[in-house]
């Protein structure tokens, strides 16, 4: 793609809409079109295995996420749902600030809710009020939109997006066999989709000084892979799917337990869903029509 950059194209085609706020899109029908097929495409390839589907909220309660950890290796990426909970006079005294145009948020009381910053952490909770895992593991199909304070300018990095996964919940063998295997299927996802890729080894932005060995650690051990796409104009090329491997760090916090009584491994393949159909549009172009035949016909498009 030539002439004016991919950004610049999304916003006056009407692909992308701006929010306001950099990394705050609304999007349109061409792209949520893409999006469904996509959605459609991924329940294809996971339909063998026969997931559990769960869909959830963009939040989660205070208490599943504080007890995640979250904050521990991500506080600057958090985000914490506030609200309103005065009488008349509080009321009264907050729009006066706002038609003043001072700051009127701290007026705002926090509320049991925290935005959801990765899908799968909504899975474990549940799984592990069940009691042990089956034998032989469990699979979950999870949807849900994401939060991540993260402004950008770049078009591939929303605030909020939504993150598609299967999580594997079982024994070492178990969840490293489901990554292996994930690992292959995400790869001949993407290459029946037409888009250029490699899978490489990878690392989460942990937060602060202890982050840089956490981060080392998490490359060291292989625990996360990331299948990058380019996407941008004159960047390095982007995260659209991730491989994670989380050892028992769900398992003990959850408790959740294999039948044998040892605390669960887990680890899950995450699509980014708005990275993905903007890398589509990026390789195909903005004519959907015109894409490759075979790509349509696995977006059912
Ligand atoms: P991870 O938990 O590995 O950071 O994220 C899982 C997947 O979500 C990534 O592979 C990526 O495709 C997607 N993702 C992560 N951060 C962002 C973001 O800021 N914007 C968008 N659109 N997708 C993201
Ligand atoms: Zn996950």
């Amino acid at each position: 793609m030539s002439g004016k950059d991919f950004r610049t194209r999304l916003v006056e085609e009407g692909i992308l809409i701006p929010g306001g706020v950099d990394g705050l899109w609304g999007r349109s029908g061409v792209f949520e079109r893409i999006f469904d097929g996509l959605d459609r495409a991924i329940t294809d390839a996971g339909a063998f295995a026969r997931p559990e589907v769960m869909r959830f909220p963009p939040a989660m309660s205070q208490a599943v996420f504080e007890k995640s950890g979250y904050m521990k290796n991500f506080p600057h990426f958090a985000g914490t749902i506030h609200c309103f909970c005065g009488g008349d006079a509080a009321h009264h005294q907050l729009l006066g600030k706002m038609q003043r145009g001072e700051e009127w948020r701290e007026q705002q009381q926090p509320s049991d809710l925290v935005l959801t910053p990765a899908a799968c952490y909504a899975v474990y909770p549940v799984l592990a009020r069940r009691g042990p895992i089956a034998t032989g593991g469990h699979l979950v199909d999870v949807q849900s939109f994401c939060f991540r304070h993260e402004p950008s300018p770049e078009p591939t990095r929303f605030q909020f997006f939504r993150m598609r996964e299967f999580v594997s919940i079982g024994t070492h063998d178990e969840v490293m066999a489901f990554r292996q295997d994930w690992i292959e299927r995400g790869s001949a996802f993407a290459t029946s989709l037409g888009l250029p890729f490699e899978v490489d080894v990878a690392n989460d932005p942990f937060f602060g000084r202890a982050g840089k060995l956490m981060a080392d650690s998490q490359r060291s051990q292989n625990l996360k892979f990331e299948l990058l796409v380019p996407v941008n104009d004159d960047a390095g090329p982007t995260a659209c799917i991730s491989f994670n491997y989380h050892t028992t760090y769900f398992g003990d916090i959850w408790e959740m337990r294999t039948p044998d009584g040892a605390p669960a491994h887990t680890a899950c393949c995450a699509f980014g869903m708005e990275r993905l159909v903007l890398a589509l549009l990026k390789h195909h172009g903005f004519d959907i029509d015109s894409w490759p035949s075979a790509v349509r016909n696995i977006l059912h498009l």
